[in-house]
């Protein structure tokens, strides 16, 4: 049996942590709701998940 690593949420992308937190365009909706949360713009995302948290606490004073 193969499973499907499609992202339940868009369709569109392999499902990966560093999609479902930073580059899912539905968790991207998600997190534009919450203003008091900053999350690094599209031109700083990285696919690298532990640069992407790390940009998080840096730009939300950890
Ligand atoms: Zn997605």
């Amino acid at each position: 049996m193969v499973a499907d690593s499609t992202c339940q949420l868009c369709g569109e992308h392999q499902e990966t942590t560093n999609h479902l937190i930073f580059q899912c365009r539905v968790s991207k909706e998600i997190w534009s709701m919450t203003p008091s949360i900053q999350i690094p713009s599209d031109n700083l995302l990285s696919n690298s998940l532990i640069e992407n948290v790390s940009m998080l606490l840096t730009l939300n004073n950890n």
